[in-house]
């Protein structure tokens, strides 16, 4: 078994969902007592939203870079970068090892394309839904066509993320809202949405809606436990 690499803390609410998922997922393909190698770096979240807001991408860069060496110096033989927004700065992360990344799009974005969905919805923090670093790569990669919410839906969604969810808090009346959201891509033509933020599936889950929904969290951490037991 390969050893699994994980940047994490963004938020941890978040990570601990990865921790569990990919030990459960190796567990399942091993068996009794086998558990998942992992090291992983746990940032403080508070330093990276800061930075965030005030535009500081390239610090945020060097920050999870050498997070990254952290990992790789541990014993990591592949990445995953536990959030959909902070993929914006993958490649520069990706540049500062020479072991793999586990691209979060990527792995969607097969398993969207194995389902034969084309045009799906999207919901994440305003960088995500907004900035090309993530529907760009669905788009010219993939061949998906993604759809955002109206702005106003937009600014919902984001406030959802960073005042609640990643605060640990799990509201009702949020999750109404972000049903409503998903209801509007889905008339607008969406044939299933992707919670391209790894907290949403904290808040909303399949039994909430018919529409078919794509949780990152999950695809990815299962991505990572094929990757760890397939290429040993
Ligand atoms: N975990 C979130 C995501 O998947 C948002 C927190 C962050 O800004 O990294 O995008």
């Amino acid at each position: 078994m390969k050893t699994i690499g994980l940047i994490g803390g963004m938020s941890w609410e978040s990570t601990s969902t990865y921790y569990n998922l990919i030990n459960e997922g190796i567990k399942q393909n091993l068996g009794g007592l086998h558990s998942a190698k992992i090291a992983m770096y746990s940032v403080d979240f508070d330093e990276i939203e800061k930075l965030q807001r005030q535009g500081g991408w390239q610090e945020t860069a060097s920050l999870l870079g050498d997070a990254a060496k952290s990992v790789e110096a541990a014993g990591a033989d592949f990445l995953l970068i536990c959030t959909n927004t902070m993929h914006k700065v993958a490649d520069e992360i990706g540049s500062s090892v020479s072991i793999p990344l586990l691209h979060i799009a990527d792995a969607t974005a097969q398993q969207l394309s194995k389902d034969e969905m084309k045009r799906v919805g999207l919901l994440g923090t305003r960088f995500t839904m907004e900035q090309d670093f993530y529907k760009k790569r669905l788009h010219e990669n993939h061949g998906i066509e993604v759809l955002t919410p109206e702005e106003a839906d937009r600014q919902v969604m984001h406030d959802i993320i960073y005042k609640e969810l990643c605060l640990g808090i799990i509201n009702d009346e949020s999750r109404e809202l972000v049903l409503k959201i998903i209801d509007s891509l889905r008339k607008q033509g969406a044939e299933c949405i992707i919670l391209g933020c790894t907290e949403i599936p904290l808040l909303v889950k399949q039994k909430h809606t018919e529409v078919p929904l794509y949780d990152t969290t999950a695809i990815h951490a299962g991505a990572a436990v094929n990757y760890a037991l397939l290429n040993d």
